[in-house]
């Protein structure tokens, strides 16, 4: 056990109830709280598990096992044999461009459809989209989705996607060999990879497994998906897109094969200026719901299982560029990005050519297989515990009408048959990571003998087996 700085002792004794909780059986919190109150002393958040830590199950250990780096490799490499498939290619040749690779997505996803017992469902999802920005002409835009449907509370959605459109140098270029190995082939093959390991298996909630189009010209095929499931008031919990995840090796030759960015957004895109002016007055900046579910990544699936360290970003996306990610965020879904740690830009958006004796290109050559396995793993173990788990709690609150220095905490009990309780979590305003946690029973609300002035609180819900959902930030409410 580490010691306890002296200086939280007085922290430690107004909060005797808090311990840290570590995934189990339900109601046992077995870690200290001095465990979690060193958490808060460093700064270094990748030093040691969040207090919020989650290990995979024996069901995810079993479903990790399964994700086979030779299935990417030969996804990948048979994305790369349609030559180009650039949104403006092609749609109706049976070898080359967009539209040969768009049948041979759905034909591979109806395949694992095949062996769920119906629970999965491969369609075509398009459009046309009128000319528009990188769009000349009139173009039909398609996205593949395979949908496993979820066995409990199937209104809970979650989204996984990659996109198979792919651009050269010049982003018009429709003719161009254009083999996208790394943007984005990798991300459609872990998309791939998780349909096909998951489709015998029965999710409590809903996972919809994606291919888009259009990312290259626009985030179209994205921005489609995301509009049709707000139209339909499709209840999606989480969105990650995998974009630029097949190589492990930067531009400078160095290598991180065991690091996986996550990129996830602070204040909100959808943000209202009601919303604004509460962040204003009493923060917020850093728990957006793409932040706490990008907490929830580390806590499931930064861990010997996947083997991986999920570093997470905590910006929308990289300088200039912007993914699938951003059209779900648009119409207010909590989602994040997965890209590789460090680009090599002579392998991307580029011409496949050889200048000054030097290979350009997106070529599978440059990818790292294992590497792509281990971020299927990661987005597996981030996914299925969402989808096992309970949803966020609804309608968390910290009630604000008595000026008191101690904080009331309420929230709407969710629907799942299984849950089991709640916890209320907390940590300094300037820790980045959930350091302490309440174990409060099947409750609908709880006072915690801290000044809501000083730290955070959240709420997350756990079922009869002990698995937890992402934290839900609590809005104050007079
Ligand atoms: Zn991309």
């Amino acid at each position: 056990m580490r010691p306890v700085n002296p200086s939280r002792r007085t922290v430690l004794a107004a909060t005797a109830a808090a311990g840290a909780a570590t995934a189990g059986t339900a109601g046992t919190a077995s870690a200290s709280a001095s465990t979690s109150a060193s958490a808060a002393e460093e700064s270094d958040a990748g030093a040691h598990p969040p207090a919020t830590a989650q290990p995979p199950t024996r069901e995810l250990r079993a479903l990790l096992r399964e994700i086979d780096p030779a299935r990417i490799e030969a996804t990948v490499r048979k994305l790369v044999s349609f030559g180009t498939r650039h949104t403006l290619s092609t749609q109706d040749d049976p070898a080359r461009g967009i539209g040969a690779a768009r049948d041979w997505i759905l034909a591979e996803m109806r395949s694992y459809a095949a062996t769920s017992g119906g629970r999965m469902t491969a369609e075509l999802q398009s459009y046309v989209q009128e000319p528009a920005p990188r769009i000349p002409t009139a173009t039909r835009i398609t996205n593949v989705l395979a949908t496993l449907r979820g066995s409990v509370t199937p209104e809970r959605v979650y989204v996984v996607s990659g996109h198979y459109d792919s651009r050269v140098t010049d982003v018009m270029d429709a003719t161009s060999d254009s083999p996208g190995a790394d943007d984005d082939a990798s991300g459609v093959a872990v998309a791939m990879e998780l349909a096909r390991v998951m489709a015998r298996r029965r999710p409590a909630a809903t996972i919809v497994f994606a291919a888009v189009a259009g990312e290259e010209q626009g985030l179209y095929g994205a921005a489609h998906m995301a509009s049709r499931f707000k139209a339909a008031g499709t209840d999606v919990q989480a969105m990650f897109t995998n974009d630029i995840v097949g190589a492990s090796r930067a531009d400078d030759g160095t290598k991180d094969p065991y690091t996986i960015r996550l990129f996830a957004e602070g204040v909100p895109t959808s943000e209202t200026p009601e919303q604004a002016a509460t962040r204003r007055s009493v923060g917020g900046e850093n728990d957006s719901p793409s932040r706490q579910l990008a907490r929830f990544v580390r806590d499931t699936a930064d861990n010997p299982a996947t083997g991986m360290r999920v570093r997470v970003v905590h910006r929308r996306d990289r300088y200039r560029r912007g993914g699938d990610h951003i059209p779900f965020l648009e119409q207010g879904y909590p989602a994040a990005r997965f890209t590789e740690p460090a680009e090599d830009f002579a392998h991307q958006h580029q011409d496949v050519r050889v200048e000054d004796g030097k290979q350009y290109g997106d070529l599978p050559e440059f990818c790292d297989f294992p590497f792509t396995a281990r971020v299927a793993r990661v987005n597996a173990a981030a996914l299925w515990t969402l989808a096992q788990a309970p949803g966020a709690p609804r309608e968390a609150r910290i009630l604000t009408a008595a000026l008191t220095n101690s904080t009331q905490l309420v929230w709407a009990r969710g629907a799942e048959p299984d849950l089991a309780g709640y916890e209320v979590v907390w940590r300094e305003t300037t820790a980045p990571e959930w350091t302490h946690v309440i174990p409060v029973g099947d409750v609908t609300s709880h006072e915690v003998d801290l000044s809501k002035d000083n730290v955070f609180f959240g709420v997350r819900a756990l079922n009869g087996t002990g698995l937890r959902s992402p934290v839900s930030f609590p809005s104050p409410q007079a």
